[in-house]
């Protein structure tokens, strides 16, 4: 069951907006930091039904680059990247075992798997960022990969072990209940205006919250408060979930109980097989400059997903989709996300740049220390990052976007 909508006039010291990953954490952190205090969280939704329940679960652990010709460049930089993505994921394992969260939290690792010569190149190059970082991995041949992923359609994979999978939605549902007594949760409340002044007024449907500081963990929708406007972008990606497999089918399919895999080209497509025994196929992405899901996309996608399932799957011929889904990334031309304060008395960690589960947990959990008056080199890395940078203008814009994200999704080949 929801949490009831907030109606009324309240005033809290701290209001967080967005119960994903990011707000999640800065409110249990706010709370921990500031026992005295009143945190209110606020929601548009109900928790899980935003990206962070809707994604494919990848606590991921390793720097990835996309910039760099080994995909982990000045090894500085990607040390304290991987530093922030383990802390965020050990935030997480923690608060799983400590409140016992049913979520299929399994550390079991990634593949990173390709087909394509252009992906093959890309394996390598990054075997050669993990050498020079001092990751362990596994280099997977054709032949040897169906034993652990079924399909006999990759031609490589590197497999490394240190990811998590998840089940994102049980995840952010299980972190909303085990919240700290005075964290308040509002889900169903849309905030739809914000006065900024000595304290800022958040207005909606039913009512108002007065904030003495505000924490934006909204992603790309702190465009709509005014902030990194020109700067973010939202971009959508889909994914769908077959029925499960039968024993039979089971048998078919073979490999390993439950694996994640992410494609070598950051066009393609990734697929997992959960504990429950259902297939998942990630890809496509579309630039909804509105920031508003478009139900054009979901049919159109759906069957690229069927496209791309039948391809990899041959021996499931009868296994369909139960369900198909969008949801909203927040990116950066840069590649940088925003951390830190926007105005007075309003902060925000912001542009999750598609690996929010870990990232955003770290970061929602370092504002909430920053502003508690800690430091440590994590805060100052964050601190001094240059944030996302500006856009051109529209139409340029949406024009360039939506080029890049054709010529992408059509170069990435048969790993789309
Ligand atoms: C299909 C898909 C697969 C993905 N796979 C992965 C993956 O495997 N691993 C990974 O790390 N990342 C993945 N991502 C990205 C990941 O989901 C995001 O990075 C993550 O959700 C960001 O978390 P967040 O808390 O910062 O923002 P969000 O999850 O976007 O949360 C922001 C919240 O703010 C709320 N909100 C917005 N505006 C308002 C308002 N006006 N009033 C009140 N509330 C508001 C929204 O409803 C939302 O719940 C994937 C995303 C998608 C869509």
């Amino acid at each position: 069951m929801p949490r009831p909508s907030h109606s009324g006039i309240r005033s809290a010291r701290w209001v967080v907006v967005g119960a994903g990953f990011t707000g999640l954490a800065a409110a249990r952190q706010l709370a921990l930091n500031f026992p005295d205090d009143e945190i209110v969280l606020i929601e548009a939704q109900e928790v899980g039904y935003g990206a962070s329940g809707r994604n494919a679960g990848f606590a991921i652990d390793l720097p990835h680059d996309i910039g760099a010709d080994d995909y982990i460049g000045d090894i500085g930089t990607a040390k304290i990247s991987m530093e922030l993505n383990l802390a965020g994921q050990s935030i997480l394992k923690g608060l799983v075992e400590k409140h016992q969260i049913q979520c299929q939290f399994s550390l079991c690792g990634k593949y990173q798997a390709a087909i394509e010569d252009r992906g093959i190149a890309v394996l390598d190059a990054y075997r050669r960022g993990l050498d020079k970082l001092g990751q362990e991995y596994e280099m997977i041949e054709e032949q040897d990969l169906p034993t652990h992923i079924g399909t006999h359609f990759y031609r490589k994979a590197l497999f490394t072990p240190g990811t998590a999978l998840v089940q994102p939605a049980a995840l952010v549902k299980g972190l909303a209940d085990s919240l700290p007594a005075n964290v308040t949760l509002y889900e169903n409340t849309p905030i739809t205006e914000v006065e900024y002044g000595d304290k800022t007024v958040l207005t909606h449907q039913f009512g108002r919250i007065v904030a003495d500081k505000l924490i934006l963990t909204n992603n790309a929708f702190a465009m709509s408060f005014g902030f990194l406007k020109g700067r973010m972008l939202p971009i959508f990606t889909y994914a769908s979930l077959t029925r499960q497999l039968t024993e039979d089918e089971q048998a078919r399919l073979g490999g390993r109980p439950y694996w994640g895999v992410i494609p070598a080209d950051p066009f393609g497509t990734t697929l997992r097989r959960t504990p429950d025994n259902r297939l998942l196929v990630r890809n496509s992405f579309s630039f909804n400059a509105d920031g508003r899901s478009h139900p054009k996309y979901l049919q159109r996608f759906k069957q690229r997903h069927q496209n791309s399932f039948a391809l990899r799957f041959p021996m499931l011929p009868d296994v369909n989709f139960e369900y198909t889904w969008g949801g909203s990334l927040a990116m950066s031309r840069n590649h940088m996300a925003h951390f830190g304060q926007l105005t007075s008395n309003v902060y925000g960690a912001l542009c999750c740049n598609g690996l929010g589960v870990t990232r955003g947990t770290v970061t929602g959990t370092l504002l909430a220390d920053w502003l508690a008056g800690k430091r440590n080199h994590l805060i100052d890395f964050l601190l001094s990052s240059p944030g996302p940078n500006r856009n051109p203008p529209e139409p340029l814009l949406s024009a360039g976007v939506n080029m890049n994200l054709l010529w992408g999704q059509c170069r990435a080949g048969k790993e789309s």
